[in-house]
């Protein structure tokens, strides 16, 4: 239970009598509220992504709300009353930023939220979308342009940025807990390490010309920049963007091409599209990338090592 602040006698006028039984009716109550964690600080999130890394650093420390379902473009995300609810809550809450959530301002603000904000991405390089320039490398400040490329968790190097990012975030909110949390990310990070050593020994088994793909969005284009994968775009780094007629066609002859041996349909991306350019250009579609979201409690992408895992093993699997 919260610690109540110290109320004026006056105001218990309308409380009952408190006789033995109700005090250890009370007492009872305020002890189930314990045990089911109401007395814990509640971190809301943006993203499944960042749900995970709170999660890694606090355990069960904290409570962890994510605003977003799984399989939910986080790009046009319309917020519910719930999420308001959620967010007045908080102890914390945690962004991406890089333009992933333009609701989140709108959804603070409504909540009359005045907490700690923390936005994971605030100090990294952004890089911007593919769709705006035609060869990779041309980065940004973050902050300075709202028009980067937001999907920065997909270069393992930027996970570690996040989790340095969160875990000092959540030092503050329960400072009893900071030698945990700091040990815990420090535990978390030498995973990433070794999972990017791993990433690189994977892609580097691919022949070098066939190291290229075509996505449905930008979402992997720090991926691709990490790894040296060549990313060719459908349209423009929202999902919700579809390719017009003219893009869909100049995409077609691009795979015909360059001879791209598979494409890339992201879980949270229409299918129709996938099945068009697949009959088209006549290449693989591979529909199980997981991009913008985790994948479901159970799946290979329930967590972000898996989905790292997952999504380079399919990569590589259909571009060798
Ligand atoms: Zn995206």
């Amino acid at each position: 239970m919260r610690c109540a602040t110290a109320t004026p006698l006056d105001n218990f006028a309308i409380v009952p009598e408190m006789t033995p039984i109700r005090t250890f009716l009370f007492g009872v109550l305020a002890w189930l509220g314990a045990a089911v964690g109401y007395s814990k600080p509640l971190v809301v999130t943006t993203h499944t992504v960042l749900s995970d890394f709170v999660h890694e650093i606090a355990g069960d420390d904290v409570e962890v709300t994510c605003l977003l379902p799984v399989n939910i473009d986080p790009h046009s995300y319309d917020p519910r009353p719930a999420d308001v609810r959620a967010v007045s809550r908080a102890a914390l809450v945690v962004m991406n930023g890089l333009g992933l959530e333009p609701w989140a301002e709108r959804l603070v603000a409504a909540a009359g939220y005045k907490g700690a904000i923390v936005v994971a991405t605030d100090g990294l390089e952004g890089l911007l979308p593919l769709s705006d320039h035609e060869e990779h490398g041309h980065a940004g400040r973050s902050g300075e342009n709202d028009a980067l490329d937001p999907h920065a968790w997909q270069d393992l190097r930027n996970a570690k940025h996040y989790v340095q990012k969160i875990a000092n975030a959540l030092c503050q909110v329960v400072p009893s807990r900071a030698d945990a949390f700091r040990s815990n990310a420090a535990a978390y990070e030498a995973k990433l390490d070794a999972l990017d050593a791993e990433v690189r020994r994977e892609i580097d088994s691919i022949p070098s010309g066939r190291r290229k793909l075509v996505t449905s969005h930008d979402s992997l284009q720090y991926l691709g920049n990490r790894y040296g994968l060549r990313i060719v775009p459908v349209a423009g780094s929202r999902p919700g963007q579809e390719p017009s007629a003219r893009q869909l066609a100049e995409l077609i002859s691009t795979v015909r091409r360059e001879h791209v041996p598979a494409v890339f349909f992201e879980a949270t991306s229409n299918p129709k599209l996938a099945e068009l350019v697949a009959k088209e250009a006549g290449v693989t579609v591979v529909r199980e990338l997981y991009t913008d979201s985790l994948g479901p409690t159970g799946s290979p992408g329930a967590t972000y090592l898996g989905m790292f895992r997952h999504n380079i093993a399919t990569l590589v699997a259909a571009l060798k």
